[in-house]
């Protein structure tokens, strides 16, 4: 419904914008007279993914590649391993070969001020994709879910895990204390500062209360950041967290996990420290994404829940973003002020997340086709 209403805003928009350049400058009618004879269609646009090494980004390639295809664009699409010098160069490629428009899903978000600034010469719009492009001027536009909304649901359940909370949202029977550890996303990427922002808005009151103890007493975003979202990282954290503060025979109840790579990690951690078992289970982790192997561990019990974010929604709203730009028009953007860059603040499509239990991953993944049921074993 949403996607409706949004697709006819859109061509509202395009149609006003194409009414205003009529009767207004004539600079705004020469763009006018460039688009309507054709200029932008079938052009080129540049999408660069940051890595193939999580499912999400093979999807949200896919989806962004297919749709602008079905719009008549050719597309460029490239996937850096992480690396921001690969990153780097697939820009240049992409500014060389002529792109009219870029869509960036960045590693480092303040690694490509060269690079936008070229496109920016050329008059290349960019769209920045899921994650924010810090500390330049030349940044469009921003198609994202609402991050800090992510981080917020990503610790309520946690909460509901630990019974503190229903998933009702009201309270729960159980009244703690619990041992709780924090885990963050890589520090170059935007977005985890706003999920772990999100998180902490939920879990420092609790904190504060006595009812949540972080036991290591690793709180702050920079201790508990796993650079490049690295699953190996997050083990070998959580393993030294468990070998440092734990093997005095206290238990772990809770870890706030923000992406299911970095979940299992932590339960690989967990499991070789003798957790995962009828006598002493799984604390309850967190994750997001809804990544396969992870909706599978939240069905065999083992991983307590992630964050659902439907990539094609996403894709949707950035190829419609991108179409509109392209045709000279204004795409919809329905958040203003949250998004600053450090340099503006960029006009932003925030979409809505959901979090996912074992009580209802078959209505928000299977019966929305996400996943089929055979996927998930
Ligand atoms: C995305 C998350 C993802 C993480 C690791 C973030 O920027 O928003 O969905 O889990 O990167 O890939």
């Amino acid at each position: 419904m949403r996607f409706g209403r949004l697709a006819t805003a859109v061509s509202a928009l395009a149609l006003a914008s194409v009414m205003t350049a009529c009767g207004s400058t004539q600079k705004t009618a020469d763009v006018q007279a460039t688009q309507s004879a054709g200029g932008n269609s079938g052009a080129l646009v540049g999408v660069t993914m940051p890595t193939k090494s999580s499912e999400r980004w093979i999807h949200d390639g896919d989806n962004v590649k297919a749709s602008l295809e079905k719009l008549g664009y050719k597309v460029d699409l490239q996937y850096a391993e992480n690396d921001i010098p690969t990153q780097v160069n697939q820009l240049e490629n992409q500014i060389t070969k002529g792109a009219k428009l870029l869509v960036i899903a960045s590693i480092d978000g303040t690694a490509l001020t060269t690079q936008l600034q070229e496109a920016a010469d050329k008059h290349i719009p960019v769209i920045a994709y899921d994650r924010l492009i810090r500390n330049t001027p030349n940044v469009d536009y921003y198609a994202t879910f609402d991050n800090f909304k992510v981080g917020v649901q990503q610790a309520t359940s946690l909460l509901v895990g630990l019974k503190l909370k229903n998933e009702d949202g009201s309270d729960g029977a159980a009244k703690g204390p619990f041992n709780v550890e924090l885990f963050a996303g890589s520090p170059d990427d935007n977005n985890a500062t706003f999920f772990f922002n999100g998180a902490m808005s939920v879990l420092q009151p609790y904190i504060d209360k006595g009812t949540l103890k972080v036991k290591s007493g690793q709180k702050d975003f920079k201790t508990v950041a796993i650079l490049r979202w690295d699953p190996a990282t997050a083990q070998k954290r959580m393993e030294d967290i468990l070998t440092k503060t734990y093997s005095g025979g206290d238990k772990v109840d809770g870890v706030l996990s923000p992406y299911d790579g970095l979940s299992i990690g932590i339960l690989s951690a967990l499991k070789s420290n003798g957790y995962g078992t009828s006598g002493q289970p799984y604390p309850i982790v967190t994750g997001q994404d809804g990544e396969l192997a992870s909706v599978k561990s939240i069905i065999a019990g083992e991983q307590f829940s992630t964050i659902y974010k439907d990539t094609r929604q996403l894709a949707d709203v950035t190829v419609k973003m991108a179409d509109a730009v392209l045709k000279g028009g204004k795409p919809e953007v329905n958040n203003t002020k949250d998004y600053d860059n450090g340099n503006k603040v960029v006009p932003s499509y925030l979409l809505d997340s959901v979090i996912v239990y074992k009580t209802n991953y078959q209505k928000i993944l299977v019966d929305s086709g996400y996943y089929t049921q055979s996927q998930l074993g």
